[in-house]
């Protein structure tokens, strides 16, 4: 094992880490921006280092100011958490030639899911089922860009190899607007991602957004550890995630389960990973592999049982896989809220100081965030600033736990979404399970949102 990780993040997450760190008896190197100078996992570190300003570009993004704290601190290992650098390959290059274990996959597998028409063609070869689309990257030939979008079929995405966080996609619906919203998407992939290529998928009208977790030792062995559905979203930004996903048939699940564990073993996957895919009349379709760990990873450790930032630790380290597919076994039913600093309704983000921070307890309930009373949420990052993840044996027995954990948090001083997590856990239609990837975003303009 390790004797020192240096945690290349922030806020939750930062705190996270650190937790797996102690339990496995390795201590923690944190870096923090000057505006995370009081954040308590700060001041609980082993070793914590200020490596710049605010600005992400100048501290959290700053490759040069992250090796040289993993240098002057002795840290053995670098984790890269979400978000930030945990999904840049030239990042995980230079700590590994620097000296340092990467906490994740190899670059070469980080950066083959980057490009997005590249990891869906690894994934066709690995059996993996996808949307149907075009055949990797789009021709610049308009002549050709109209019959691939025939045989597809309307509406058709148009989509950015170099893509993510929901940025670089157009639906369109009819041929006329076609030529012309590929030369658009065109133009700005190469401005915003620097690669202009696009490709084309057909357009899902309803699907739900179900993603598996992997995770898998470089050594050719992977497990998969069940799904989670994540359907609730506005504007591509996930806020309720659940697992197991209601309604759908096990035998689905596992054939695509088995699938994504395959092609870890198939691609010498190490670590932690998630596929995911959008799920529409009983079909799987890959949309994207992120290759870190998620926001959303705490539902999958209470149905499993398995802690999964602790597994990336003892991965990295080249150990073997503890433990085969069949000793996997799923129990119960896990919900997680994402609490963001930001208006209910308008949404508009509402950094400032935390008055009163309670958060709730009781049976079933884990709550994972780095807020405090008197804890300053500074403007300069996300706005989520926890989680409150519930278990029960029924998914019933997870609402009820959320609605009263829900009730129980105070937060003042500043505005959360806890108003609107509480109106959905009452929402008909989410109690029944199953909605889709569009209904939050529906709910909210019939409730004058
Ligand atoms: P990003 O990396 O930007 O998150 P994804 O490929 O994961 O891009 O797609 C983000 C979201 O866009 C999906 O969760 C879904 O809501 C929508 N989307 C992507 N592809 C399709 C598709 N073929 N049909 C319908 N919706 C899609």
């Amino acid at each position: 094992m390790f004797k020192k990780i240096l945690i290349a993040n922030r806020g939750e997450i930062a705190l996270r880490i650190q937790r797996a760190c102690r339990e496995l008896g390795v201590k923690s190197v944190v870096v923090y921006s000057e505006a995370d100078r009081d954040a308590k996992y700060v001041k609980l570190a082993d070793e914590a280092v200020c490596i710049g300003p605010a600005a992400s570009a100048q501290s959290y993004l700053s490759m040069p100011a992250i090796i040289a704290t993993a240098e002057v601190t002795d840290a053995e290992a670098i984790h890269p958490g979400y978000g930030f650098l945990s999904e840049n390959a030239d990042f995980a290059e230079r700590v590994e030639r620097s000296g340092f274990t990467f906490i994740g996959p190899t670059p070469e597998n980080i950066r083959t899911m980057g490009d997005k028409v590249a990891a869906k063609q690894a994934m066709i070869k690995a059996g993996v089922p996808c949307v149907p689309g075009s055949d990797g990257a789009l021709p610049d030939d308009p002549k050709e860009i109209v019959r691939i979008a025939r045989t597809v079929g309307y509406p058709v995405i148009i989509k950015a190899a170099g893509g993510g966080g929901g940025r670089g996609m157009r639906v369109v619906h009819t041929e006329a607007a076609l030529v012309n919203a590929v030369q658009m998407t065109k133009a700005e992939a190469g401005a915003a991602f620097g690669n202009p290529q696009v490709y084309m998928e057909k357009f899902l009208e309803h699907p739900r957004h179900v993603e598996i977790q992997v995770l898998a030792d470089g050594h050719k062995n992977a497990v998969w550890l069940g799904e989670r559905d994540c359907s609730m979203q506005r504007r591509h930004q996930k806020i309720i995630e659940e697992a197991p996903a209601p309604g759908i048939p096990r035998r689905l699940i596992e054939r695509v389960g088995d699938r994504c564990a395959a092609a870890c073993k198939k691609m010498g996957y190490r670590g932690a990973g998630t596929f995911e895919f959008l799920y529409e009349n009983g079909e799987f379709y890959f949309i994207e592999m992120n290759t870190r760990v998620q926001v959303e990873h705490p539902v999958t450790e209470l149905v499993t049982g398995i802690d999964i930032v602790q597994m990336q630790i003892r991965i990295a380290t080249g150990e073997k896989l503890p433990f085969t597919q069949r000793n996997i076994t799923m129990r119960g039913h896990s919900i997680e809220c994402r609490i963001n600093a930001e208006d209910p309704v308008k949404f508009i983000p509402s950094p400032g100081r935390i008055t009163m921070w309670h958060p709730p307890g009781g049976p079933g309930v884990r709550v994972d965030s780095h807020a405090y009373t008197n804890y300053f949420v500074p403007p300069n990052y996300d706005s989520m600033i926890g989680k409150i993840i519930v278990h029960g044996d029924t998914r019933e027995q997870a609402l009820a736990r959320m609605r009263i954990a829900l009730s129980e948090t105070v937060v003042e001083g500043i505005q959360t979404n806890i108003p609107l997590h509480r109106e959905l856990m009452a929402d008909a239609k989410f109690i029944e399970g199953g909605t889709d990837i569009h209904y939050l975003e529906s709910w909210m303009s019939q409730h004058k949102r």
